[in-house]
């Protein structure tokens, strides 16, 4: 049994949006009150679709982290790292290639969706291919438990589940297991190793699912088991030999539906953005020559908010006496489309202030980010080192 952990990441894509805000980084910083959590930057995985234009990947990564520390996502809760510097990624990454069956990258449902939609680039590369197994190095290596996705991603998500079971059940049988499992058992003291024995068999003969969880609960109570030994005894539980791996879990968060300024999912590619830090004159005047109903043409003509993009803005920044205000204001011609505006304007601007005032001090001392990325580098590399003894051993690549 290893500690819950939750990663995730992003691909360096430069100053973020505040889709990025209301889709990712808001349900981070709720995540690092709850669980230990590591943020990383996937410059590698920038790499598998922009492998021929790879030179803004590193002040994109900057502008990125302090994008992140402007929205609230704290170094003092969570680790925050550069995957390209934490090298220990790529030799899970290879050594999971050894085991990975072809046809369960190709059968990745977003490979030819992307394939498909990025079509005047060539993708027929191996590393577009083994992208899902570079994440899933990514997760398996810190054992992280829980990882925060979209519907979309869950298919990612089971693959990395399937490696982890491929992996444990070729490599997690170290020689002469059972003895050394009945020998852990007994340092469980004569009462515990009885325990264990009866629930290890309720498990196994009679398949009561509850009595896995007794068992945990059961081990947890041991404080002086060395963690192999709690490794052997969870594995033994189970019948499936040692766990070295652990099977990721996602956590599903609900899809984003920030509009953007024409009313589409904000996005880059779209144009429709605003960005985190965006100065205040530059939202007001996008804000203000947004698109409205077409049907609206004069200031007294009735309009319908149903069609309108300024609408959508409404749900997310405005309250309820508000948008009833909007609603019956734009059906009678009430209220003008500007002034109509002003509340999402302002709810914007509220929303921006605080990041704009945390994302200050890394902006006039770049040292102070270089430094957290630093710590955070020297964490994460501690904990990927300690699954790749594990993973070397495991494999007979030992040399020590
Ligand atoms: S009044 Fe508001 S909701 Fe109605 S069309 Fe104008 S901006 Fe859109």
């Amino acid at each position: 049994m290893y500690a819950e952990r939750v990663l995730s990441g992003m691909r360096p894509t430069g100053s973020l949006h505040l889709g990025h805000y209301h889709g990712v980084l808001k349900n981070w910083v709720r995540l690092q009150d709850e669980y230990p959590c590591l943020f990383f930057v996937a410059d590698w995985h920038a790499l598998t679709t922009q492998y021929d234009d790879p030179q803004g990947i590193v002040n994109s990564s900057w502008e990125m982290v302090i994008d992140w520390l402007a929205a609230g996502v704290d170094p003092a809760r969570a680790i925050l790292f550069i995957q390209s510097q934490v090298p220990e990624h790529a030799e899970l990454h290879l050594l999971l290639s050894m085991m990975t069956p072809l046809g369960w990258l190709e059968r990745v449902p977003t490979y030819k969706d992307q394939q498909e939609k990025l079509e005047n680039k060539d993708l027929s590369t191996y590393g577009f291919l083994g992208y899902p197994l570079l994440q899933s190095a990514d997760i398996l290596i810190y054992r992280a438990d829980k990882v925060p996705v979209g519907e979309d991603q869950v298919p990612h998500i089971e693959f990395s589940r399937e490696l982890a079971r491929r992996f444990n059940h070729l490599y997690g049988r170290e020689a002469g297991f059972a003895d050394r499992a009945i020998e852990a058992v007994r340092k469980l003291g004569s009462k515990r190793a009885r325990r264990y024995e009866e629930l290890r068999r309720a498990y196994q003969q009679q398949g009561e699912q509850a009595a896995i969880e007794r068992a945990h609960a059961l081990l947890d109570e041991v404080h002086d088991l060395s963690h192999v030994d709690r490794e052997r005894l969870c594995g033994y539980l189970e019948g499936t030999g040692k766990m070295i791996l652990v099977e990721p879990a996602a956590l599903l968060t609900e899809a984003s539906r920030m509009p953007g300024l024409d009313g589409q999912k904000m996005s880059k590619s779209y144009g429709n953005t605003i960005t985190l830090r965006e100065d205040a004159a530059s939202v007001t005047h996008k804000l203000r020559r947004m698109p409205t109903d077409p049907a609206r043409i004069r200031r007294t003509d009735p309009g319908d908010p149903a069609r309108c993009p300024v609408w959508q803005l409404h749900q997310v920044y405005s309250d309820e006496s508000c948008q009833a205000w909007v609603q019956a204001g734009c059906r009678s011609a009430g209220i003008g489309c500007l002034e109509c505006k002003q509340p999402v304007i302002d709810g914007i601007l509220r929303e921006q202030a605080p990041m704009r005032e945390r994302a200050q001090p890394f902006l006039d001392d770049p040292k102070l980010v270089r430094e957290i990325i630093a710590d955070g580098n020297s964490k994460a590399r501690h904990l990927a080192r300690e699954t790749m003894r594990d993973v070397r051993q495991a494999m007979g690549l030992d040399y020590h």
